[in-house]
């Protein structure tokens, strides 16, 4: 029997990339240290979107993150760490964030976009539960100005390629776009076909499917390192044992550094960290919320709602800190109303608080890209704000790649050398 091709990592990023491989006709495993969906994927915002998907090193973003420092309340949070590694990414991070590197990174992402509806489409037309709905996403800010300002970025990142309204709409009428909105909320837009899953679910469904076209799933197996020879990847290598493998593909979120170190790769990865709850409002929205300048979220998940957000630099852990879970909520309450009074009571009216470990490279782009130096090892990981929304494209451009053994355009600016 061919051996098959080792998918290391059951997010969201390697079960939809181990779905187009196995749906390509190749033998596939998935490896999951732990159960799948269980990593950053799990308790996430859900959005499948394409007009709120611009890279997250920005003009003026550093200095909005050194505003920040020792303030847990901050949308943007850092904490400083004695790290030369960490010293290293905030370098390369502000030198994304200059205008050009800004630019060509959106146009990256947005090209990379472009078949992500048609292909959560193909999913559920072959069966797999994606959950996803497309409400549309109301982007909403306490100031007119703001409002005006990201509307036209966004327009200049759709440039044609999607529909994007020509004006926010001011006053009373905002918050007229979702009953959940309150009346702090003075302008607002709505950018219509916006989607969202409930992201539990959807790695649930990618799981199921996959196991029902014959994949192989190990969960709570670690990989630990790889066998090698010359060039090539014979097996990986497990605290249970070795799967010999035809190729291997690290998707392995946050901790997929460690496994690339092994094969003389290693990744600036860092963790960016985020926070999400769900809560039931009356009403809820109905829509996707962009909270403008507050950097928070809503999502209308299943029955609840969740609310989510923050960017927190502080180290490679899955440490919760309660601190930034009210921050969040207080966030929210500007544009939602004061669905609570005192912060305490949020542990009676919340449920599964949770912090996910953003995979989070400095320039804010994914690689997506065969191992330098290796014929048959790939990595897909860094997706950072994105994962849901990149999953399936980044899965089925990177079948393409494995099976013509060329990387196709759109891979281009995801290619694992630029970091170097
Ligand atoms: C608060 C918040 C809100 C977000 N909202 C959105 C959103 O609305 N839309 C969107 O597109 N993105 C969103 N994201 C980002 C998204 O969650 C991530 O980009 C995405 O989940 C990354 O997926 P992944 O598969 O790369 O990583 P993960 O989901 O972390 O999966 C990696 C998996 O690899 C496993 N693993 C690690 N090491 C090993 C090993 N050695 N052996 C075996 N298995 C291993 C882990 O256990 C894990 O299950 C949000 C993130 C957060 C924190």
């Amino acid at each position: 029997m061919t051996a098959p091709v080792v998918v290391v990592g059951g997010g969201v990023v390697g079960l939809c990339t181990a779905y187009y491989l196995a749906e390509a006709g190749l033998p596939v495993e998935v490896v999951e240290r732990r159960a799948l969906g269980s990593g950053a994927s799990r308790g996430n915002a859900g959005w499948v979107c394409l007009s709120h998907s611009t890279p997250v090193p920005a003009p003026g973003v550093v200095r909005y993150a050194l505003r920040s420092l020792g303030r847990p309340d901050s949308p943007l949070y850092l904490r400083p760490l004695p790290d030369p590694a960490f010293v290293r990414w905030l370098w390369r991070f502000w030198r994304s964030s200059t205008p050009a590197a800004f630019r060509r990174g959106y146009t990256a992402v947005a090209e990379l976009n472009r078949t992500t509806f048609d292909l959560f489409d193909g999913l559920r037309e072959a069966g797999v539960d994606t959950t996803l709905t497309r409400p549309g996403m109301v982007h909403a800010f306490l100031s007119p100005t703001e409002a005006r300002h990201h509307l036209a970025l966004q327009q200049e990142m759709a440039d044609g390629r999607y529909p994007i309204p020509d004006d926010v709409v001011t006053g009373d009428e905002a918050r007229l776009l979702d009953d959940a909105l309150s009346s702090k909320v003075r302008a607002a837009y709505l950018v219509e076909g916006e989607g969202v899953v409930d992201p539990e679910a959807f790695a649930h469904g990618l799981g199921q499917a996959l196991v029902a076209s014959g994949v192989k799933v190990h969960e709570n197996v670690e990989a630990v390192g790889f066998r090698t020879s010359g060039d090539r990847v014979t097996a990986l290598r497990t605290a249970q044992g070795e799967i010999p493998c035809a190729a291997v593909v690290i998707a392995a979120g946050m901790r997929s550094s460690r496994l690339l170190t092994s094969l003389g790769h290693p990744l600036p990865l860092q963790a960016g960290k985020g926070y999400s709850f769900s809560v039931d409002l009356d009403p809820a929205p109905r829509h996707t919320l962009y909270f403008g300048e507050r950097r928070a979220v809503a999502s209308p998940i299943g029955t609840t709602t969740r609310i989510g957000g923050t960017m927190e630099l502080s180290g490679n852990n899955n440490r919760l800190d309660w601190r930034r879970v009210v921050a969040v909520a207080l966030a929210s309450r500007h544009y939602l109303g004061r669905w609570f009074e005192d912060p305490d009571d949020l542990v009676g009216l919340i449920r599964d608080p949770w912090v996910g470990g953003r995979p989070f490279l400095p320039d804010g782009l994914p690689v997506i890209d065969r191992v330098p130096d290796h014929a048959n090892a790939y990595a897909a990981t860094g997706h950072g704000m994105l994962g849901v929304t990149l999953g399936p494209v980044t899965g089925h451009r990177l079948t393409e790649y494995i099976l013509t053994g060329r990387r196709p355009e759109a891979l281009t600016p995801f290619r694992f050398d630029r970091l170097r």
